[in-house]
C-alpha cells in the first residue's frame, strides 16, 4: 500500500468508488469517466506502479488477475458470446498514456458503437 497513491486510498475504502469486485489481492470498481457503456478499472491491492515493475515471480497474481477479467466483464454488461467481447487494456508508463500510477487493467466494452479510446 503507498498512502498517497489514489487507487491505494480506493482499494482501502478512503475514497469512494462504484465497487463491483472485491478479494483478498484485487480491488475492481467503475471509471468515474466511461469510455463505452462498460469501463471497469481492476487493481493489484498491493501497491505495484505499472508493468514495468513486475517481475516473472508475479505471474501467479498476474494470471489470477487477468483470469478475473472476463467473469467481472460478463457480470457487469459486456455482451457474451462471439459477437460480444471486451477489451483489457493496461496503458504502461507516460508514452503508454498511464495517468494513474498504481497497475490497473481497463475492461472496456457493452454495445457498440464507441470509441477505441482508452
Ligand atoms: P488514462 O486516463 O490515459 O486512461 P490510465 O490508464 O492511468 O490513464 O487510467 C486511469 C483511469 O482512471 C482513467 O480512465 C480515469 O478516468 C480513471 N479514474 C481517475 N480517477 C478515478 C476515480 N476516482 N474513480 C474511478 N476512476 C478514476
Amino acid at each position: 500500500m503507498s498512502d498517497n497513491c489514489l487507487f491505494c486510498k480506493i482499494a482501502r475504502g478512503e475514497i469512494p468508488s462504484k465497487k463491483v469486485y472485491e478479494d483478498e489481492e484485487f480491488f475492481a470498481f467503475h471509471d468515474i469517466n466511461p469510455a463505452a457503456p462498460v469501463h471497469l478499472l481492476l487493481i493489484p491491492k498491493h501497491h505495484v506502479v505499472s508493468l514495468h515493475d513486475v517481475v516473472p515471480e508475479d505471474a501467479g497474481w498476474l494470471g489470477r488477475m487477468l483470469t478475473l477479467a472476463p467473469k467481472l466483464a460478463a457480470e457487469n454488461g459486456c455482451t457474451p458470446g462471439p459477437d460480444g467481447g471486451f477489451r483489457v487494456v493496461a496503458n504502461t508508463g507516460t508514452e503508454g498514456g498511464q495517468e494513474i500510477a498504481h497497475l490497473h487493467l481497463h475492461i472496456i466494452g457493452g454495445p457498440r458503437p464507441w470509441a477505441k479510446r482508452a
